[in-house]
C-alpha cells in the first residue's frame, strides 16, 4: 500500500533519535492524529505520560477536558488535527527544551505543510511562541486571529492550565465561545451531503488579513 505523505512523514519519525528524548524514557514518537484533510488544526506542547503510553495527543485529563470545549465550539476529533510541537514526552512532564524544540519545530511546520489547515489553534504559550516566532504571553495574544502567511493562527490557553488553575476554566470557555464565534463568521455553507467516508470537516473562508493586529507585538 502506497504512503500518504504525512504517513511518510510519520514513518520517518519513528524511530526518531534527533535529540536526548528519545533517551530519557519516552515509550513512543507521538506523531499526531485526525483528519489529514482538515482545515483546522490544534497544536498542544508535547505528550504526557497518558498520551506517551498511547501513541495520541490529548488523551489524558487534558484531552478530557479538550473533547468538551472542542463540542461547545462545534467540532469533534474526527474533523480536526492534532499534534504537538515536541513529539516526544520530556522526563516528569517537564518544559520543553530549546534544542528540543528547534530539534522538533521543523516537523511540526511539515504537518502543517502536508495537513494545509486554513487555520492553527495553539495551546499555551509553547506552541503560540514557537509558531508566531516571538516570545510573547498568552494571555496576550489568546482568544485572536493572526494571519500569517499561510494559515490564520488562534492561540488557546493549554487546557492543563485550566486543571491545573481552576479559575482559568471560565475564561477557556469563553475563549471557546470566540472561537465559535471566528468559525460560524469564516464557514461556509456545508456542501450537498455526499456519500464519501471521510468525515467532513468544517470548510473555512478566512479572508482580510487585519494589519491592526501586529500592534499587539508593541
Ligand atoms: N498536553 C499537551 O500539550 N499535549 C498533549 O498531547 C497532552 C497534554
Amino acid at each position: 500500500m502506497t504512503l500518504t505523505p504525512l504517513q511518510e512523514l510519520a514513518q520517518s519519525l519513528l524511530n526518531c533519535e534527533r535529540c536526548k528524548l528519545a533517551t530519557l524514557g519516552r515509550s513512543q514518537v507521538v506523531f499526531g492524529v485526525g483528519n489529514p484533510q482538515a482545515s483546522i488544526m490544534f497544536v498542544g506542547e508535547a505528550p504526557g505520560f497518558n498520551e506517551d503510553q498511547k501513541g495520541e495527543p490529548f488523551v489524558g485529563a487534558a484531552g478530557k477536558l479538550l473533547n468538551d470545549l472542542l463540542a461547545s465550539a462545534g467540532l469533534s476529533r474526527d474533523q480536526i488535527y492534532i499534534a504537538n510541537v515536541i513529539k516526544c514526552r520530556p522526563p516528569n512532564n517537564r518544559d520543553p527544551e530549546q534544542d528540543e524544540v528547534e530539534t522538533c519545530k521543523p516537523f511540526l511546520l511539515q504537518q502543517i505543510k502536508l495537513i494545509q489547515p486554513k487555520l492553527v489553534c495553539t495551546l499555551g504559550n509553547w506552541a503560540t511562541q514557537t509558531l508566531l516566532e516571538r516570545k510573547v504571553g498568552i494571555t496576550k495574544v489568546k482568544a485572536q486571529a493572526f494571519h500569517l502567511k499561510d494559515f490564520v493562527l488562534f492561540p488557546l490557553l493549554h487546557p492543563a492550565a485550566a486543571l491545573h488553575q481552576g479559575n482559568l476554566l471560565p475564561t477557556l470557555k469563553e475563549d471557546f465561545k470566540k472561537l465559535k464565534e471566528f468559525l460560524d463568521k469564516n464557514t461556509k455553507p456545508a456542501e450537498p451531503a455526499n456519500t464519501t467516508q471521510t468525515p467532513t470537516a468544517p470548510v473555512l473562508n478566512i479572508e482580510s488579513p487585519q494589519p491592526a493586529q501586529m500592534d499587539l507585538f508593541g
